[in-house]
């Protein structure tokens, strides 16, 4: 049981693969011999463990391709018979989970579109009651690490313990390079704060184009994700739906092949020697960071004294993009990131403001 209360089975059990597993197939199933085709071609890569197909598509325009739905559960079963592989799609809403239990899937996922809602995460909850299978939960299509867990709480206290979670980004009017912003820092924080919860990248939604998905990919492993979901068209350009993400199951192995694999650790003694040794370095001038971020502190508050005693404002617009000019000036010649510098100076100076309003107020409390 973790911190908050889920109950899970680590990936590599239920999937009976090692990391990273690797779950690849087309966006939709289209027709049985595009299905067919493409699972055999993707089982002769040898290097995934398990098929995905979209049977039911949440499109975000009607009159897109809708998904084949209960015929392209057929479809599904036959490539699984041909491949020897696990199965899995997405379910929606009870209809579809009695779909898939009744033919036989043997992963189920929850979409973007549903974790969002919780009424319809219940219904798949209720409809899985008592029910043994694997759910694997993408994130929300807005970035809300609690709409995700709530969907993953859901899900586990119906009975769900073989359980990931899918980061596949998340949805931005700022139009960036990737279709779904990654936002790599909510799947890490939704893995701090569950860390048992594997988590499986999606590197296909996240780009949105085929040839970023190789560096999403490694990125993901390189954050110690436990595998990903690469969507794989035998005719990719051709496909009824996310056509620009989807690779050939050729390149699809390519992919593969060229990612670098990364343990948590490693028992090589000279890596262990030299890390602990940087560490304490670290160590040490965090130490120090600290001091020096509490002396500044204290003379904020002097400073806010002395104002108070002045009758003079807290804020001064004028030293403050002084000094985010000269210290970013300054970061910069040392190598520092001008974004990281301004995100650190503007923390420092919202606490030295708050600091120095409760100088203020303790004075307006006496008088
Ligand atoms: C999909 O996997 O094809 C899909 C619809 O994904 P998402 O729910 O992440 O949009
Ligand atoms: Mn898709």
């Amino acid at each position: 049981m973790t911190k908050k209360g889920l109950q899970l089975e680590p990936i590599t059990s239920w999937l009976k693969a090692d990391r990273p597993v690797i779950i690849s197939g087309p966006c939709s199933a289209e027709t049985e011999d595009q299905m067919v085709a493409t699972a055999k071609q993707i089982a002769a890569t040898g290097k995934v463990h398990a098929l995905r197909a979209g049977i039911w598509k949440p499109r975000t325009r009607p009159g897109q391709y809708e998904g084949a739905g209960e015929e392209g559960l057929k479809w599904l079963m036959r490539a699984k018979a041909e491949t020897g592989l696990p199965v899995t799609t997405e379910v929606a809403n009870g209809a579809h989970v009695e779909a898939c239990l009744k033919a036989g899937v043997d992963i189920l996922w929850v979409g973007a579109r549903t974790t969002v809602n919780p009424f319809s995460v219940q219904e798949v909850a209720d409809a899985l009651k008592g029910v043994d299978i694997p759910v694997m939960v993408k994130n929300p299509i807005n970035p809300d690490v609690e709409l995700w867990l709530g969907a993953l709480e859901r899900l586990n206290k119906a009975g769900i313990t073989k359980m990931a979670a899918i980061h596949r980004g998340f949805s931005s009017f700022e139009k960036g390079p990737f279709r779904n912003a990654p936002m790599w820092d909510l799947a890490i924080d939704l893995k701090t704060r569950v860390p048992e919860l594997d988590m499986i990248c999606d590197p296909s939604h996240i780009a949105g184009a085929r040839d970023l998905i190789a560096l999403i990919s490694q990125k993901a492993l390189d954050l110690d994700m436990a595998g990903l979901m690469i969507e794989s068209h035998i005719n990719p350009d051709a496909a009824w739906s996310d056509a620009k993400q989807q690779v050939t199951p050729a390149v699809l192995g390519k992919i593969i092949e060229e990612l670098v694999p990364r343990t948590q650790t490693t028992d090589n003694k000279k890596f262990k020697d030299t890390l602990s040794i940087l560490r304490e370095q670290i160590d040490h001038l965090d130490d120090e960071i600290m001091q020096k971020l509490a002396a500044r502190m204290k003379i904020s508050e002097k400073i806010g004294q002395y104002k108070k005693e002045n009758n003079v404002t807290i804020l001064q617009v004028n030293r403050w993009e002084e000094i985010i000019q000269t210290r970013i000036a300054l970061c910069k010649a040392m190598g520092l990131n001008e974004e990281f510098t301004n995100e650190l100076l503007k923390l420092i100076h919202q606490e030295s403001i708050q600091l120095q309003t409760k100088v203020m107020n303790a004075v307006t409390e006496r008088v």
